[in-house]
């Protein structure tokens, strides 16, 4: 296959100058699939301003004129699926079916806001004083910066650049430096759809770029999704330029199993929400808290499934997963694993990789009767591994989810609405889910969580508009001055 050639661009001038990255196919290391041009942190005044000169052009544009053309970014994006998805699998790594599904993800985003678009209203109220009218009106942010991770390079941009545009935003995309070709391929489409070069900026550079960008005045919001650290910096520079900004980090999804659940359908849940994706979703469960009466049998369940877990090529029709995303972070998800046999923990492993290619292959773990304060069950491992704890009862297992600094989702499997109603009111997520695996979301519904997971408005949905446009209180005398 072609070696992909990825730059930014500012307006209609593409930029040749930058350090040179070769972007590898992380299920075989032996090919390169892109050689990607960083743009220097020296860009992002450039790319500001550009930005800037778009800003008014957008949001001036008719409402009719703005929303088709998200509707026509959607089909664009729609029509290059496999070519996009295809991108997605080489150099992120994750099975050609769930990259199909990402690009159908960022379909679905790109029409509903089409259609939010004519939904933006505002509010009217009479006054307390005589003769008085007020408004309540929405209007758009100005430029948004929004700063992307390597795990869904194509759905989380097109979440924010979606919702920023609708509501008549420019935007600067500084999507991971790791992943930039299939984000390159999406922003093309909407760029064909008709959005301007000065309205939707793509900057692709590593993390000083980003924080070139953050600190730069002319950045009037940022959303940002990445990592807990990261996440933490941006939020300092936050607070010197008064940008709005909106955070969404990491996360420790606990899944709780009680006794009356399916002990099968349990372990299904447990074991997809765990290692689809190779575990690389904010929202997988990565620890399943297990009371006594079902333990044995779910985790007979939960064995069998992680056997038949194959790990392999992202293109293997027979592969489930694939390989971790980089070098460093296969590292980091080994030595987890090195700890939980340190530990002495019974572990069940999936399948040898089916690929005989050079890869950043880690098949799936499951580590049983694992001490509920040992990192393997605290902390976000972002790989293929799931921490089972024994606990008493529902009680004691809210009090062990609760615990974590995280609070992105979480899930419970049981047939008791008791049980199902305290687990809604008590569990500290900002998605809870209810016999279903804990990662997955729907466009039309927000995604967020609370705690050290998430900060400011959420995403997607019409709740989107919370963080995109600001309100401006407006006073009308009707009597003439
Ligand atoms: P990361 O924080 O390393 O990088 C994210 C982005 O920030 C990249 O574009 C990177 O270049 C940029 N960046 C790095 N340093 C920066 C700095 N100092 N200033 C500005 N930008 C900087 O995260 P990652 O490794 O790409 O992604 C994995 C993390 O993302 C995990 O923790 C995962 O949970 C989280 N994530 C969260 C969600 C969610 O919706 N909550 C979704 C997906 C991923």
């Amino acid at each position: 296959m072609m070696t992909e050639y990825c730059r930014s661009r500012i307006g209609s001038e593409w930029l040749e100058q930058g350090h040179v990255r070769d972007i590898r196919n992380p299920a075989d290391i032996d090919e390169t699939i892109a050689t990607v041009v960083l743009a220097e942190p020296s860009e992002a005044d450039r790319a500001v301003r550009n930005a800037r000169s778009g800003f008014d052009l957008w949001r001036r544009m008719p409402l009719m004129e703005r929303s088709h053309i998200l509707l026509l970014a959607a089909r664009n994006i729609g029509e290059r699926s496999q070519l996009i998805a295809r991108a997605i699998s080489r150099e992120q790594g994750k099975i050609l079916t769930e990259a199909v599904g990402e690009v159908q993800r960022a379909v679905d985003i790109f029409s509903y806001f089409a259609g939010e678009v004519l939904r933006m209203h505002g509010e009217h109220y009479p006054s307390t004083r005589a003769s008085t009218e007020i408004e309540v009106v929405r209007e758009p942010v100005g430029v948004v910066l929004a700063i992307t991770p390597w795990n869904f390079p194509v759905a989380i941009p097109a979440t924010k650049i979606a919702a920023a545009l609708a509501y008549g935003n420019s935007v600067v995309l500084k999507p991971s430096e790791v992943t930039p070709v299939s984000t390159s391929m999406l922003v093309e489409a909407v760029v064909d759809a008709g959005v301007p070069e000065s309205v939707l900026t793509l900057l692709i550079g590593d993390g000083q770029l980003g924080r070139a960008l953050a600190q730069h005045p002319g950045i009037d919001a940022i959303s940002f999704t990445g990592s807990v650290q990261t996440g933490r910096n941006i939020r300092r520079i936050a607070a010197d330029t008064s940008a709005e900004l909106q955070l969404e980090l990491g996360g420790k999804n606990a899944l709780i199993v009680l006794d009356d659940a399916d002990p099968a359908i349990a372990a299904q849940i447990a074991a997809d929400g765990a290692f689809l994706g190779t575990g690389q979703r904010c929202t997988a469960s990565s620890i399943a808290l297990v009371t006594p009466g079902i333990r044995d049998l779910f985790l007979k369940h939960l064995r069998d499934e992680v056997c038949r877990f194959t790990t392999g090529d992202p293109f293997d029709a027979e592969a489930r997963i694939g390989p971790v995303v980089s070098a460093s972070h296969r590292e980091k998800v080994q030595a987890y694993l090195e700890r939980g046999r340190a530990a002495g923990y019974a572990v069940t492993t999936g399948p040898a990789p089916r690929s005989s290619r050079p890869g950043y292959f880690v098949v799936p773990h499951l580590f049983e009767n694992v001490d509920p304060d040992d990192s393997l069950a605290t902390d976000e491992i972002f790989g293929p591994v799931l921490a089972a704890v024994d606990v008493n009862d529902l009680d004691t297992a809210l009090k062990i989810a609760n615990r974590s600094l995280f609070g992105l989702s979480a899930g419970i499997c049981t047939h008791s609405l008791a049980a199902v109603q305290k687990f809604k009111r008590e569990v500290e997520a900002g998605i809870v889910t209810v016999n279903l695996p804990t990662a997955g979301s729907e466009p039309h519904v927000p995604f967020g969580g609370i705690k050290q997971s998430s900060h400011g408005p959420r995403e997607i949905s019409a709740h989107a508009a919370s963080f995109f446009t600001r309100t401006r209180t407006v006073y009308i005398s009707c009597v003439p001055a």
